[in-house]
């Protein structure tokens, strides 16, 4: 039993890592202007140092505001 959990979090956690997250409420989280991107948002793609990738609901619940060009 515990066998099997320690491979079912080896499976989860290297589909987190490897793979970009397809999900469709992961949101690229600018931490320093607040901004809410999507993750296919030109914005979100330039930025690379203060952006992290985070579930939307937790973008927002950091105080985020969705952007105006891709409405976050
Ligand atoms: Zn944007």
């Amino acid at each position: 039993m515990k066998k099997f959990l320690v491979i079912y979090s080896i499976i989860f956690l290297s589909g987190i890592f490897s793979a970009p997250p397809v999900f469709a409420e992961t949101v690229v989280y600018n931490v320093e202007t607040k901004k809410v991107h999507k993750v296919t948002c030109p914005h979100a793609q330039k930025c690379t140092k203060n952006c992290i990738k985070i579930d939307r609901k937790d973008a927002y619940n950091q105080g985020g505001k969705p952007c105006k060009t891709c409405g976050g």
